[in-house]
Formats: C-alpha cells, structure tokens, sequence
C-alpha cells in the first residue's frame, strides 16, 4: 500500500510539473509572438494573429485548445501555426525530464530562454538580445551561489566556459566575416558556458557542430539548400545545449574511458 501510494504521488508530482511545462510554453508562445510583432509581452490579452478577435478563456488551454478546435481559429478558421502546441509540449516534456533527473532549480528558468532563442532563430534567422541577455543575467546570478559558498574551481569553470566558447565562436565570425555565425551565436555560446560549465559545454558544442553538419548535408542532398544558402546555427546550439544538460557527465565519462 505505501509503495502504491508513493508511486500515485510521484505521478501526481510529475503530472503537476509537466502542465506547469505546458502553461509555460503557452507563455513562451506568446512572448515570441509578441517579439515578433515588436509588442510588449507583459500588459494585454492574447488574441488571434490573423483576425486580432481577443481570445477566449477556452482557448487559451495549452495543446487542448489547439486539439478540440482542431488547430483553427474560433473566429476566423485561419489555421493556428503547429508551432504552438510543438512548444508547448516540448516545454512539458523538458520539465519533466528536469524532475525526473533531478537537476538545480536554475535549468527550470533556462530551458524557456532556450526554447525561444531555437524558435526564433529557426523563424528569423536571428537571437535577440531581449532573450539571450535576461538570460545571461539570470544565469550570473545563478553562478553568484559557487562565488558566494567559496567553490571557486565551479565558478571559474562556468566563466571560463563561457568565455571560452564566446572567443571561439567571436573567432569564427572574424574569420567567415560573419557568414558562417552570427553576432548572436557569440552570445548563445557565452550563455551556454555559463550554463554547461567544463567539460559539457564541449560536449554540447561537439553535439551543435555534428547535428548541424548532418541535417546541412541532408539539405543539400534533397536539393532544399545549397552550400551557400544560410542555416541559422542557434537550434544546433541549443540542441546542444539541452542534450548536454541531461546527458553531458555520461557522454563525457564515455568518452574520456575510451579515448584517454
Ligand atoms: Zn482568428
């Protein structure tokens, strides 16, 4: 009986934290939207982008909403973008992979920002700064905790990190003079090392660069781009980055046994 209920209330716990994921993501959806049409996010009601009618309290339920109108709109029936429920279940399951792994508190304020940098650069070929620097900020003050608590080989993990991967990426754009990265690259991978630390912003920067390199090739190969058409990088970052998060000390491990 106890083990039976302590399995109820780790479903019940895991199911709160993935609709908190949902609602979340619901949120992300909105701030991007409202990013793109230059409009502040934090005053006035969602409503639909094709017909402006002000949302209804029914509408506004992540993923369900979208299933029982049958991803149209109630007003006007312009199709809804499937970008809002992707993000809002890719929220939900992120979260609940935090739970599940266990991981800090400060991964359930990143994983948002990264969501949102992946689907804007994905849309608009940029990073903005609105995202990617209350990000930075946030993660900073995150990091002040290891400064704070004496762990300075941590802290000054997470900032070389940091610093490291921004110089590499800084690197690359003065190289290619900005064609192959972007400005807004050098900031993601200044926030991922503050993040990641050494050594899983490695992993992560390895996983961006072998995941770009295979989805570019296979562009190519079904003729819908060409060597010389732009793919933003930012998804593979966080790609990266989130695959880093989870699995980063194991593919690590891995690797240092096998090769060193
Ligand atoms: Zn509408």
């Amino acid at each position: 009986m106890y083990q039976f209920l302590a399995l109820l209330s780790l479903f019940l716990i895991s199911l709160v934290v993935f609709i908190f994921g949902l609602i979340i993501g619901s949120f992300l959806n909105c701030v991007i939207y409202r990013l793109e049409i230059n409009k502040s996010f934090l005053k006035g009601r969602s409503f639909c982008p094709d017909c402006q009618h002000t949302l209804n309290w029914q509408d506004l339920f992540p993923v369900f909403s979208f299933i029982i109108l049958k991803g149209r709109c109630r007003y006007c029936q312009k199709k809804i973008s499937w970008q809002y429920p992707l993000v809002e279940i890719a929220t939900g399951l992120l979260f609940l992979l935090i739970f599940n792994f266990q991981l800090p508190i400060f991964n359930y304020f990143i994983v948002p920002f990264f969501i949102a940098i992946f689907v804007y650069d994905l849309k608009h070929y940029i990073i903005p700064d609105k995202i990617v620097y209350p990000a930075v900020i946030i993660m900073l003050i995150f990091n002040l905790q290891f400064l704070i608590s004496k762990q300075f080989s941590i802290f000054n993990s997470l900032i070389l990190s940091a610093v490291g991967a921004a110089a590499f990426f800084l690197a690359i754009v003065l190289i290619s003079r900005g064609k192959w990265m972007g400005v807004g690259d050098i900031k993601l991978a200044f926030l991922m090392g503050l993040v990641l630390g050494y050594p899983n912003i490695l992993v992560s920067l390895f996983l961006a660069f072998l995941t770009g390199a295979i989805i570019g090739i296979g562009l190519i190969a079904f003729n819908k781009k060409t060597l010389k058409s732009a793919v933003p990088f930012g998804p593979f970052l966080v790609i990266g980055a989130l695959v880093a998060m989870f699995f980063g000390g194991m593919i690590a491990d891995w690797y240092f046994n096998f090769f060193i």
